[in-house]
């Protein structure tokens, strides 16, 4: 997030914590207010810094009064007065995240790395990408010079991190859509690949028939005996219906055949 920003006090500060008791110190320390309003007070010592505050109600850095910050949450109350100022400014800040490959925007050649989504440390762009989607060192690059992801939705895709340029959904719809009955037993409608939210297999009947599943995040690794298919996911193997207990107690089984 190329719009928020690190505050940074360095320089000989008092720092006064208050909550039930009051401690006071003294010493030439590095302030970091972060985004969501945490501060924390380091000195040379140790790791662990000599005062915090997490995520403060208010952090007011206005020079009334001889303090510098001022950072208040319920009854506790963080002052950092700076005597000798080394310095004290806002620096751009994003989240770290792994790298996964190159913006290919106009005049930007910034990296993209994964943190929630994956974005480019320089310009900002975003690509929001399933939370279970994995981006390997050996991945392949698609022709507009992203990375590909895995995701696993009954098949293993590698799709484009954009979807404006090869789309996960239309990936699925062409491997599964119409591909599974609905399992009402009055109705003989086909599961069609919807996105509501997330990706779903749906009665093509709906609203007459209601019933929706999820697609898992996993592929498909046979049949259940309610003639849904079983999916091979983290969690083990499952129905694609969530509900279902005939996967779950195969699984069980299986299990305790070991
Ligand atoms: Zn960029
Ligand atoms: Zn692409
Ligand atoms: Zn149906
Ligand atoms: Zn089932």
């Amino acid at each position: 997030m190329i719009d928020d920003a690190i505050r940074v006090l360095a320089g000989d500060c008092t720092v006064i914590a208050e909550a039930d008791d009051r401690s006071e110190y003294r010493g030439r320390v590095t302030t970091i207010v972060k985004p969501d309003n945490t501060v924390l007070v380091h000195d040379i010592d140790g790791y662990q810094p000599v005062a915090w505050l997490t995520r403060a109600d208010s952090v007011s850095s206005d020079r009334a009064g001889d303090f510098t910050l001022v950072a208040k949450k319920d009854t506790q109350t963080l002052r950092i007065a700076a005597h000798d100022q080394d310095g004290f400014a806002h620096y751009p800040a994003s989240a770290a995240g792994t790298p996964v490959g190159t913006c290919q925007n106009e005049n930007c050649a910034g990296e993209l790395v994964r943190s929630k989504g994956v974005h480019c440390v320089d310009c900002g762009t975003r690509y929001g990408i399933p939370t279970d989607a994995t981006i390997k060192d050996d991945q392949s690059y698609c022709d507009c010079g992203l990375p590909r992801m895995r995701v696993e939705r009954g098949l293993a895709f590698d799709v484009c991190l954009d979807r404006n340029c090869e789309s996960l959904d239309e990936a699925v719809r062409e491997a599964f859509d119409r591909e599974w009955d609905c399992p009402e037993s009055n109705c003989d409608g086909d599961l069609r690949i919807l996105r509501r939210g997330g990706l779903i297999a749906g009665c093509e009947h709906y609203p007459e028939c209601d019933t929706g599943f999820a697609m898992p995040a996993g592929v498909v690794d046979g049949e259940c005996d309610c003639g849904l298919p079983t999916f091979e996911t983290h969690g083990g193997t499952r129905c694609l219906d969530a509900t279902c207990d005939r996967a779950v107690a195969r699984h069980v089984e299986a299990a305790g055949d070991d």
